[in-house]
């Protein structure tokens, strides 16, 4: 068997995470006003959608921290914002057929609890006037536990949230300081059991491997912490060092950080803490407790991956709110702008207020299913995407018998499957059925 050391060599390079297909630096075109306005008449009214709307506001900026977001102290721009994304919801909901069902709306950011009660109140309600909320929607909400008091937890739990994602990273203060985002342990326990009090008992963490000061140890002791709070769900994330995007990330830089060796054990000491507490590996980098519905979305060949990772979210479209927000659709993905001026303007005007987007071809369309599958499942039978794969099905096998020479995957006909020593690098195997990926420092994080 090929050593890790060897792999690391070789596939630890730039690879999209596939979170979407095309990834997103594939998005370049520009709908109209027209075309998109004709795609959002055209879902159809009793199907259900998700919803996302992101809150770009924090309260200070964690160095590593690779997010569209501002560092604001005072709440007047985002009362400003509230104005515009108020409207871009009506905008949105006006070219609707009717009130299309919600399975989920998320809150991403940022930090979406920097939001006043009365506030995150008037977002959902907004989009109450335009989709039919039911019983079974969800409202999931991504908070940052040193500003999540007891107003805005009971509002969660008044307005129904059903989920809460808190950004815990790594509990060790030596990490927590370089990375300028200092929370004591006990700050995260008192927000879990507050929001357990008030009956919100789904709670994700977040977890970093990869961070400046890092070291088995730490995460160890991390993980061993993490699991002791019973979040029902866990992502543990690879630090994506891009700081030709963001520049805040060089200031990173004066300390060693972790090389894709020592990313690896660290990744292999979390696990084996957190599948010794009862949770089971969920895609490349999710955990959840046993018998939470993610487990079994994964067994019954059901997990789905979005922008918001991996998920039991069925639904084909997901609408987007908000400055650099995607939208997903089955032919089409829809980027707003990240330009807050331009955002205004487009809004005020009546416009959608988008950058970029890709218009998916029915060979796209395949492949994202076929990437898709193999992110979740770790295997695909690629016989079913033959139209798709046609003009390139020889390098795609040349491609295929190096990673199975090399132990990442095994072959049996048309069945391609990823080996538990592949599982690393789940996102380089995934490349080798992408058409537009060419390997390319700089453009994407590395694949460990
Ligand atoms: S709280 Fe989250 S979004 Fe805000 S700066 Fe920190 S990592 Fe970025």
């Amino acid at each position: 068997m090929t050593s890790i050391d060897v792999l690391l060599d070789k596939y630890n390079y730039s690879v999209p995470r596939y979170t979407s297909f095309p990834p997103a630096t594939q998005f370049t075109e520009k709908l109209s006003n027209d075309q998109y306005g004709q795609i959002l008449s055209a879902l159809p009214a009793d199907k259900a959608v998700s919803l996302y709307v992101h809150i770009p506001f924090c309260h200070s900026l964690c160095l590593y921290c690779g997010c569209n977001t501002k560092v604001v102290s005072s709440y007047s721009p985002i009362e400003s914002y509230l104005i515009l994304l108020l409207a871009e919801i009506e905008l949105v909901g006006k070219r609707l057929t009717g009130k299309l069902p919600v399975n989920l709306l998320h809150f991403g950011g940022g930090s979406p609890n920097y939001l006043k009660p009365k506030d995150l109140k008037s977002i959902i309600n907004k989009c109450k006037e335009f989709f039919d909320f039911t019983e079974t929607s969800q409202i999931d909400i991504e908070s940052d536990p040193r500003y999540l008091d007891s107003s805005i937890i009971n509002c969660f739990a008044e307005v129904g949230v059903t989920r809460v994602s808190l950004g815990v990273q790594d509990f060790d203060l030596e990490v927590q300081e370089a990375i300028n985002r200092v929370q004591p342990f006990e700050q995260v326990k008192s927000c879990v059991e507050e929001l357990r009090a008030n009956g919100i008992n789904q709670i994700n963490f977040d977890l970093i491997i990869g961070l400046p000061k890092q070291t088995i140890a730490t995460v160890t002791k991390t993980a061993e912490q993490a699991a002791s709070l019973a979040p029902n769900r866990l992502a543990v994330f690879p630090y994506a060092h891009v700081p030709w995007m963001k520049k805040h990330q060089k200031l990173l830089e004066k300390y060693s950080m972790a090389d894709g060796a020592e990313r690896h054990l660290m990744n292999e000491a979390v696990d084996k803490i957190l599948k010794s507490h009862n949770y089971s590996a969920i895609g490349t980098d999710h955990y959840a407790k046993d018998g939470d519905p993610l487990c079994t979305a994964q067994s019954e060949g059901q997990l789905r991956r979005n922008f918001q990772g991996y998920t039991t979210d069925i639904s084909e479209a997901i609408i987007g709110f908000g400055l650099s927000s995607i939208s997903s659709y089955k032919s089409a993905y829809i980027q707003n702008t990240i330009d807050p001026v331009a955002y205004r303007s487009d809004v005020q005007e009546g416009s959608f207020p988008m950058s970029k987007s890709c218009v998916l071809s029915d060979d796209d369309q395949s492949l994202r299913s076929l990437i898709e599958e193999l992110m979740c499942n770790f295997e695909v039978d690629i016989s079913c995407y033959n139209d798709a794969l046609r003009d390139d099905i020889d390098s795609i096998n040349i491609n295929l018998s190096k990673l199975e020479n090399d132990g990442l995957i095994t072959i049996d006909g048309s069945h391609i499957k990823i080996t538990d020593a592949g599982k690393p690098f789940t996102r380089v195997v995934a490349s080798s059925f992408d058409p537009y990926f060419e390997i390319q420092e700089g453009r994407h994080a590395k694949a460990i």
